[in-house]
């Protein structure tokens, strides 16, 4: 039995979404005729208190339109230097949107409002690129599934309307934080002008990003997804996954939570392990001791049909996720255990 912990990505939609798919009413989403898409997008706009919401194939697609709304070419980003739109969506910043992004060295890739702060290109010393935007991520993925504080999130918000700053919420995890923190999504829309949210991420849906935001930013989306490619027909029959993920899928993500906790204190106590980053949510980010070659430890794991991420520097990542079953879990945790 393949057990595939590589990403939460790897799910594949369960009879009971792909019927909803299959039954779903559909339009040509480009004349906006879609209802199943227009359904999702005002259950998710209302579910962030935005006027406005936007179905996308990607959530890379979701997050370079964000910043194609927030910036003008020569603008700068301020983000974490662990943050996917600098390290893992091919460079579209640069290639979308002509800016530059100025990274903070944070922790687990979130940062503080002074490191915001300290940031910030002075508007008028026109030597440097103009900030335009401040971008975060919750949960982090390569910070290994991390939970940003809120009360950081809000003054970094006021250090955001002071200095006229686009304030942009990657949340293609923030499924996962919610769960965790008991926040909730109108939490996140009070705070943030666009959020992007996955839904195949934890929430198990083959396809699909929606991006929230009020009328003035997102009058332009529309347009912005036009042009990368992301206007979609009949595409109502991903829409229902998503709307199928949210009334069944979001109380799962505790399980895979857990899952994740019990890895990581097996992992804790094994030999070959150096460290074990922090678990708050359902990526378990560890470092093996220098006596062992990661490439080595994933071909051991991939014998036993285990397959997970390495990301470099002996650090290896596993990620849980709704089409992890209990008894793959024994199996796991009985050969991490007896490796
Ligand atoms: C997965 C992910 C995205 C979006 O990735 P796509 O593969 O384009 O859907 C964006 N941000 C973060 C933090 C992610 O983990």
């Amino acid at each position: 039995m393949k057990i595939d912990l590589r990403s939460d990505t790897v799910t594949k939609p369960s009879e009971g979404m792909l019927k909803a798919m299959m039954n779903a009413k559909v339009g040509d989403d480009v004349y906006k005729e879609d209802e199943t898409v227009n359904e999702l997008e005002a259950r998710v706009a209302k579910l962030f208190g935005k006027s406005h919401a936007m179905f996308f194939p990607s959530g890379t697609m979701a997050n370079q339109t964000a910043i194609k709304l927030h910036t003008n070419p020569g603008d700068q980003v301020i983000c974490d230097k662990y943050a996917h739109i600098y390290n893992y969506e091919g460079g579209g910043a640069s290639f979308n949107s002509g800016v530059s992004c100025k990274l903070i060295d944070g922790e687990r890739g979130m940062f503080t409002a002074k490191q915001v702060e300290e940031a910030i290109n002075l508007p008028d010393f026109y030597h440097s690129p103009l900030t335009t935007l401040v971008e975060i991520e919750n949960t982090t993925n390569k910070g290994g599934g991390a939970c940003w504080d809120f009360n950081e999130l809000k003054k970094i918000k006021k250090v955001c309307t002071s200095n006229n700053l686009g304030f942009h919420l990657d949340g293609a995890r923030l499924w996962n934080a919610l769960m965790v923190k008991k926040e909730t999504a109108l939490d996140y829309g009070e705070l943030f002008d666009t959020i992007s949210v996955c839904f195949s991420k934890g929430l198990g849906c083959p396809i699909g990003s929606v991006l929230v935001g009020d009328e003035h930013l997102m009058k332009n989306a529309i347009r912005i997804r036009k042009i990368l490619g992301g206007g979609m027909r009949q595409v109502g029959f991903l829409a229902a996954a998503g709307l199928y993920a949210l009334d069944h899928n979001l109380e799962a993500l505790v399980e895979d939570h857990k899952k994740a906790r019990e890895i990581a204190s097996v992992l804790k106590k094994t030999s070959y392990v150096e460290k074990v980053e922090q678990v708050e949510t359902n990526i378990v980010i560890f470092k093996l001791n220098n006596k062992y070659d990661d490439q080595m430890f994933l071909d051991l794991l991939e014998k036993k049909d285990i397959h997970i991420s390495n990301m470099g520097q002996r650090k290896l990542r596993i990620v849980t996720h709704l089409d992890y079953t209990s008894s793959m879990h024994e199996t796991v945790l009985n050969e991490l255990n007896s490796l």
